[in-house]
């Protein structure tokens, strides 16, 4: 069991001042695995005061001082390994592997890169006559989900820290765990007092109440598009900056002279990947007419490489997070077949011997239409939609035809036709023939998929002011 009671305040793991407690499931077993308690309006003014306080000596410290924290902070999370593996494969279901090769890593990325890109970022630089002078936003307020335990705090926290900014951070409190391991790295290196603080609580208490502080200067958002909205709403009253991370639902081109299999690989990879609860992934395959049906056998030739399973064992495709998700994705998969796509494989339902967990069969619809349901909102579970196109403008048009614009992903040979389909789709980040991550491009969305970008210097910008100074002694 693992209990975590208290919350991070001004360097400390203090009571909560109030007596709500919460408990953490295990999606692949069903089972209570520890507790969390739910933090108070009063905790959260204690963590804002804390950071409003350490603001003015931390955001003085040097671009130095901060590389080095990062960089402690980065061997630390290195020492924290096995733990931050066991923990994410505990709340969220992930199979060991992803939790180690993806989150893990990513959240490690994170403080390697900050303390990286701030070597070569400047804080001050000519602007005509003017000085402009970068310094700290001031007090930061981050709000995360669940579905990167490690990923969407690591990176939020590691700008701020490399920006001099000082933060409370309210993790989603479906996986709380490996916030609080992020908590315990951030104490045992000896971040300042004040410069880092963690109140759990539910979205709208804490999350409500860091949107609307008076003393939070700005919030960064990762969630779905409905608490971005309320997040905005709540921020207009004191004219707070925000970042929003937001939801998608992004297309993968296939073109005409495409690898069958490298492109069935890459969509069945999209949907398998944190069980498809991820918020970038493709989910419209947008493929030609004429090659559809190869494109689909191609498609049931490679699901069988990615098994549904126990998360601790040889699985690749783990459990969804929670019986709400499970439902929610249940309900999309009843309402495809009700709109008439047609269900290649998958379907309602759990999959053979996996009766305890919120284990789903992955499922892909051929013949989607980009007005039905499916296509048009976000699952975040493992469904793939299959539509198809006559001319490459047509599957940009489809591409484009949704209210988000997070990612999109083009698989085939023909460079002008693969930049064509790169430079048209409206989205902030294109992958082009599956290429690996960098950390030190920008990550955010066009139109409903949010404001702003996060990772290296992109990342950092977010937590800093601008300005510009007539007249400053040399
Ligand atoms: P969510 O919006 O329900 O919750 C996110 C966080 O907001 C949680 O910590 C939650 O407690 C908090 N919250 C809930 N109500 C709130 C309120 N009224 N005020 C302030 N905070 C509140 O999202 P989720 O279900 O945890 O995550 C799934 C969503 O996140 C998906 O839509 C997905 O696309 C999105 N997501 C986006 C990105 C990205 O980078 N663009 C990354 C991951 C997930």
């Amino acid at each position: 069991m693992r209990n975590y009671l208290k919350h991070y305040i001004n360097g400390e793991w203090i009571e909560s001042t109030g007596s709500e407690t919460e408990e953490v499931i295990n999606p692949a077993t069903e089972e209570v695995i520890g507790k969390i308690s739910f933090g108070t309006k009063e905790d959260l003014d204690k963590a804002v005061r804390a950071a409003q306080d350490a603001l003015p000596a931390f955001s003085q410290t040097s671009k130095e001082e901060r590389i080095e924290m990062l960089e402690k902070i980065a061997a630390e999370y290195e020492r924290r390994k096995d733990d931050l593996i066991e923990v994410m494969t505990d709340e969220l279901g992930a199979p060991l592997s992803i939790s180690e090769k993806v989150h893990y890593k990513m959240g490690y990325s994170h403080f390697s890169q900050a303390a990286e890109s701030l070597k070569n970022f400047s804080f001050m630089e000519q602007r005509g006559n003017h000085t402009l002078v970068k310094e700290s936003v001031g007090v930061s307020g981050l709000i995360t989900p669940w579905n990167f335990p490690t990923n969407q705090t690591s990176t939020k926290i590691a700008s701020a820290f490399a920006a001099g900014s000082p933060v409370v951070l309210k993790p989603s409190e479906l996986t709380p765990f490996a916030a609080m391991i992020l908590a315990e790295i951030f104490d045992e290196v000896g971040v300042p007092k004040g410069v880092f603080n963690l109140v759990n609580g539910a979205g709208d208490v804490i999350g409500d109440g860091i949107s609307s502080h008076p003393d939070i200067d700005f919030v960064s958002f990762t969630g779905s598009v409905g608490v971005g909205q309320k997040i905005m709403e709540n921020a207009a009253k004191t004219i707070k900056n925000v970042a929003l991370e937001l939801g998608g639902k992004s297309p993968l081109i296939v073109l005409e002279d495409a690898d069958l299999e490298q492109a069935a690989r890459s969509a069945v990879t999209h949907i398998s990947m944190n069980t498809g609860q991820v918020c970038s992934a493709a989910t419209r395959i947008i493929v030609p007419a004429s090659i559809k049906s190869s494109f689909e056998d191609a498609v049931e030739q490679v699901l069988p490489e990615f098994p549904v399973g126990d998360p601790r064992k040889e699985s690749v495709v783990g459990p969804l997070v929670s019986k709400k998700q499970w439902d929610r994705v249940q309900s999309y998969i009843e309402k495809g077949i009700e709109e008439g796509a047609t269900l290649i494989t998958g379907g309602a339902g759990k999959p053979e011997g996996l009766d305890k967990g919120y284990f789903v069969k992955p499922t892909v619809f051929s013949d989607v239409k980009n007005d039905m349901v499916i296509a048009r909102e976000e699952i975040f579970g493992p469904v793939m939609s299959i539509i198809t196109y006559e001319t490459l403008d047509e599957a940009i048009e489809i591409a484009n035809d949704t209210v988000y614009g997070l990612a999109g992903y083009v698989v085939g040979k023909d460079p002008e036709l693969l930049r064509k389909a790169a430079t048209s789709i409206r989205a902030g980040r294109i992958t082009i023939n599956d290429k690996g991550k960098d950390f030190s491009a920008p990550f955010g969305g066009y139109k409903q998929s949010g404001i702003g970008r996060e990772w290296g210097d992109f990342g950092i910008e977010e937590y800093l002011e601008k300005k510009a100074i007539l007249g400053f002694p040399s």
